[in-house]
């Protein structure tokens, strides 16, 4: 197997049998270094030097790394400790996108440096080492170093960020419970990988399908991870909603805030636009039309995927990249008083009532840190309430369905309506 982003003379066969050693020799690392260094225009002293193996690398787990040393924070006053960012599901097609916002700054700012440890399987690992080397053919200075490998026991080692974006996709056919059941399993096994290796502050962003109730069963199985660092990727379905209450209003996208959105990711999903505001005023002031609110709005967000499959044939993909890249932005920058931002977390001490036990999207603020808390002040009238209940309904279903992978007894599983969003299956 090649080396990820290390052209094809680097190969080394001798990975195959898992033996450790030194690319020293290798002329490659040098010569990325010195692309690098022209395009910074200045010399990246340990960079330049010297690249080796990591110790410890195993088949299976492609590690190419430079010999930083204090390198990451010495080369630029700015520059911090490199953070690590496991991502599965890297062979698809979100990923395709989010790896190179990741690896550019364009999520974590510009003087954070990342490696990515990227997770496939048995099918797609030749696909995440091309993938690989794209990243590395982008010349990002920021990214310094690619792991590759199909079990999470390895390739989460250490992280600091988990984003989980590969799942099974729905073959035809087959029931929700059933999808459940598969990916369940594979979340169980993932919550685990990250429970033993990953940085026991690791914070958690599930996107792969059935999101809310895959996050619960990550986090379930990582009792050493803070359950608070758990979330599921709801912040798409938001910027739909801001996208169309924008249109609406014939006003620009930013003006919009305080959009929530409520529950799973699913077509029982409530978009909020009763304590939504347009240029600081009610969006039902501003769009007076309470039956385009009630009947249109929440279909159109919710069918959105669907058309834009419609009209090109692919799913989401960079929307998706997009939207994992804003909930993440949300977590690392404070959010501007008075505005939220939506994603699914656990409702344990949530302060509107709703089941405990549960991953459910509420709105949340943050002071930056990584953390969050769930915002307290939002009105919850009679429409919101009878919605929020489906959708609280629904999650409570899922969670039954996959009660043995989170050690609840006595539950049974009774999904009979089809609720994933057209375009995500
Ligand atoms: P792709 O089909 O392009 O890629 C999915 C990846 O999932 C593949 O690379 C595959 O990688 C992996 N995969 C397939 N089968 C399994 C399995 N049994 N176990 C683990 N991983 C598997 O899909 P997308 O990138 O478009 O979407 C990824 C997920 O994100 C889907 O579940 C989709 O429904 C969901 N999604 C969620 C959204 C949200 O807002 N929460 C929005 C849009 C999509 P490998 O072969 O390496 O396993």
């Amino acid at each position: 197997m090649a080396f990820v982003g290390a052209p094809s003379s680097c190969k080394l066969p001798g990975l195959q049998g898992g033996t450790p050693f030194k690319l020293s020799s290798l002329p490659c690392p040098v010569l990325k270094a010195r692309q690098l260094e022209q395009r910074r225009g200045r010399c990246w002293s340990k960079i330049c030097a010297v690249a080796v193996a990591n110790e410890k690398s195993r088949p299976n787990l492609v590690n190419l790394t430079y010999d930083l040393g204090d390198d990451a924070t010495k080369t630029d006053d700015k520059w911090t400790k490199p953070i690590r960012v496991a991502v599965s599901g890297a062979a698809g097609q979100i990923s395709n996108h989010l790896l190179f916002m990741l690896a550019s700054g364009g999520v974590f700012g510009p003087n954070q440096p990342i490696v990515l440890q990227l997770l496939g399987s048995e099918r797609s690992i030749n696909a995440i080492e091309g993938v690989s080397m794209e990243l590395e053919d982008s010349l990002y200075p920021l990214l310094r170093e690619i792991k590759i490998g199909i079990d999470p026991g390895m390739v989460f080692e250490d992280a600091d960020w988990a984003l989980l974006i590969g799942a099974k996709p729905r073959s035809k056919g087959m029931e929700r419970a059933d999808l459940l059941e598969v990916n369940g399993q594979v979340f169980a096994q993932q919550g685990r990988a990250l429970n033993e290796v990953a940085n026991p502050d690791v914070k958690v962003v599930v996107v792969g399908n059935p999101c809310n109730t895959n996050a619960l069963i990550a986090m379930k199985n990582a009792p050493r991870v803070p359950p608070k660092n758990f979330s599921a990727l709801t912040r798409l379905d938001e910027n739909r909603a801001k996208c169309q209450l924008a249109f609406k209003a014939g006003v620009f996208f930013d003006t919009v805030t305080r959009v929530a959105v409520w529950g799973n990711h699913s077509t029982t999903q409530v978009p909020d636009w009763v304590n939504a505001q347009i240029a600081g005023s009610p969006a039902s002031d501003i769009i007076k039309d309470d039956a385009w609110f009630k009947e249109e709005f929440t279909p159109k967000v919710a069918t959105r995927g669907a058309r834009v499959i419609e009209k090109w044939g692919k799913s989401s993909g960079a929307s998706t990249a997009g939207s994992i890249a804003d909930h993440i932005r949300s977590l690392v920058r404070p959010t501007p008083e008075g505005d939220c931002f939506s994603m699914a977390v656990a409702t344990e001490g949530n302060p509107y009532g709703i089941a405990e036990g549960l991953v459910f999207s509420m709105p949340c603020r943050s002071n930056g840190d990584g953390n969050y808390e769930v915002v307290p002040d939002f009105v919850i009238d009679d429409w919101l309430r009878d919605k929020i209940k489906a959708s609280e309904q629904e999650l409570i279903r899922e969670r039954d369905c996959v009660s043995h992978l989170i050690g609840l007894e006595g539950a049974s599983c009774s999904i009979t309506e089809d609720t994933m969003l057209p375009g995500e299956n």
